[in-house]
């Protein structure tokens, strides 16, 4: 944990948690804390609160909570030391020395980074070679007719792998030895001779960047009929196809101002709308979205335009993808461009026909998915009934994820009049289908703690936070034993040992020390709503103790009288009755 003066405090103290957290999960502000969809758990209202003050954060759907480094850990799945590390890079903070790793950890991370260096020269040989060969010049001319002038190429880092097949394999052997070359994928290995050779050949290559901007795959497509026509490098120590959105590295502050993104199929789709000055669009590069891709966009925006391919495959992958982020509670509208002449059109080839401006226009008319989904539906044979049960059927899972009901009831209606299906028939499968969605919903998990006593809550707030007086107070508890026996007597041990010592208290570590369930009531407790405390209020917290405890110990006096009247202590558990009942008439 976080030592007084050590440089993870240091961090901790510069570091805002919420800008932290802010990275990976949308926050919106509620009141003094901020809230948003819990990272570590699925859920579709946000039950995750991240405290700028107590910088701290706590979901009280799942338990998880902790400061800034506990977040980080969790959520890199890396230990404490590689946690603190991670923040003071993303706050920019200086690290005096780099601690050592583990052998196989340096080995990686070295590895990773000269797989990425390659990747960079890659690029500028790539790049090279589109620009002053004579071969490149075919490629110079295809990008040109689809209107990818030099400011563009420079721009996306465009390049051209000639055909000779061992170019780019000449040009990085001298510095990278064989088995790296393999596993950077950019060389592949021949099966039988054992030869190598350079995977993309007489290719237009995209460089593919990571979230950070740092190139860690190519995308190529072939100049003439080579087969395939797209071809990307393969999975990597570097580059996982599902975990990267392609331009999300430029993308990203565009999505995060604007609070939408658009999606689109290919490199080439999202190079032309970006072109056309639309700078927030990211493309999936496959023909489905992944769940990690998704993951990935939620932290920036949970508005999708879905702007996918008019042909068969693009509509069976926008309808995936819509299944795909309506599970995850996405905003989401669909942009089906209409065919330009009689060629149907992605955006690549619409906005080079058509013009950006008919393309933004059409991108703010945007319709909902759900009228999308209409259409598609009207293009199935509606004149039998088979054929209305299908369009239904197909409609039925789009429509059941709808969470408002109001909505759900008015698409309903819409529906029905569209399709010319008959109303209440349509109303009962979606009522029936609302059901299941309703057996689909998980119970959240139990509020535990609800039963601790408002004066237990109060008095532990202050026991953490009241930096005046809490030394005191928890001299007063201590002295009077009053915690003892409580519910809540775990957390007020930790807490009344913590504020005695002097040193300040951290809800993270008291909380570290406490089992599962006294954890999560203690971050519980440290969100609730609260006035300032003052000393007046914790002593009549403490008097409220003090007169519970007496009325226990009455209790236990009554309960011993009657179970042995003859008891030779009878005398002196009377008086101690008498005594009790003093006090306990007094504090009224
Ligand atoms: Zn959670």
């Amino acid at each position: 944990m976080t030592e007084a003066g050590s440089f993870a405090e240091k961090v901790k103290q510069q570091a805002d948690i919420v800008r932290v957290v802010g990275e990976y999960v949308r926050l919106k502000k509620t009141g003094k804390d901020f809230s948003g969809l819990c990272p570590f758990h699925q859920e579709k209202t946000p039950s995750f609160t991240v405290s700028p003050i107590k910088q701290i954060f706590y979901c009280f759907g799942c338990g998880r909570g902790g400061d800034v480094y506990n977040f980080v850990m969790d959520m890199e799945k890396c230990e404490f030391p590689e946690a603190v590390k991670l923040v003071a890079e993303k706050c920019g903070i200086a690290i005096p020395r780099q601690k050592e790793h583990s052998p196989e950890e340096r080995k990686e991370n070295q590895q990773r980074s000269v797989l990425v260096e390659m990747h960079r020269e890659a690029q500028a040989f790539f790049a090279k070679q589109l620009e002053g060969t004579l071969e490149g010049k075919a490629a110079r001319a295809y990008l040109e007719d689809r209107g990818l002038d030099k400011e563009a190429i420079a721009q996306f880092g465009i390049g051209y792998a000639p055909s000779g097949g061992d170019a780019l394999l000449r040009h990085l052997k001298h510095k990278y030895n064989e088995k790296l070359l393999v596993e950077s994928g950019l060389v592949s290995r021949d099966q039988s001779a054992g030869r190598l050779f350079d995977r993309f050949r007489r290719r237009i290559t995209f460089p593919i960047s990571n979230e950070s901007g740092k190139i860690v795959a190519f995308g190529a497509r072939a100049l003439g009929d080579d087969m395939p026509k797209y071809l990307n490098s393969p999975e990597t120590l570097i580059y996982s196809k599902s975990n990267l959105l392609y331009h999300m590295d430029r993308a990203k502050e565009g999505i995060r101002r604007q609070d939408f993104a658009i999606l689109v199929e290919g490199y080439m789709d999202a190079i032309a709308v970006a072109r056309a000055g639309i700078s927030n669009v990211v493309a999936s590069c496959g023909t489905s979205l992944a769940e990690p891709q998704i993951k990935l966009l939620q932290r920036f925006t949970k508005r999708v335009i879905v702007n996918y391919d008019p042909d068969t495959a693009g509509q069976a992958a926008t309808e995936r993808s819509l299944s795909l982020l309506l599970e995850q509670d996405f905003e989401l509208r669909v942009l089906a461009l209409p065919p330009v002449g009689d060629k149907k059109a992605d955006p690549d080839l619409f906005i080079r026909e058509r013009g950006k401006d008919e393309y933004l226009k059409l991108l703010k008319e945007a319709p909902p998915y759900v009228d999308y989904l209409i259409a598609r539906a009207r293009q199935m044979d509606l004149t039998t009934g088979e054929g209305k049960q299908r369009a239904l059927n197909f409609l039925l899972p789009y429509i059941r994820k709808i969470p408002n009901a109001i909505l759900r009831s008015e698409w309903a209606t819409r529906i029905a009049q569209q399709l010319r299906i008959d109303e209440p028939l349509l109303r009962s499968a979606l009522s029936k289908a609302a059901k299941e969605r309703r057996s689909e919903i998980k119970t959240s998990p139990e509020l535990i703690g609800r039963a601790a006593k408002p004066v237990e809550r109060r008095l532990i707030r202050m026991l953490a936070e009241a930096q005046g007086f809490r030394q005191e107070l928890a001299k007063h508890l201590q002295n009077a034993r009053l915690y003892h026996g409580l519910e809540t007597e775990k957390i007020f041990a930790a807490l009344v040992i913590a504020s005695l010592s002097g040193q300040s208290v951290e809800a993270t570590e008291v909380g570290a020390v406490l089992e599962e369930r006294d954890r999560r009531l203690l971050f519980e407790i440290l969100f609730e709503e609260a006035n300032e405390p003052t000393w007046e209020e914790a002593m009549s917290c403490v008097e409220a103790l003090q007169h519970r405890q007496a009325e226990h110990e009455l209790a236990d006096v009554q309960r011993s009288i009657e179970a042995n009247p003859a008891s030779p202590e009878m005398r002196g558990l009377l008086e101690k009755k008498q005594e009790l009942m003093r006090r306990l008439a007094a504090a009224r």
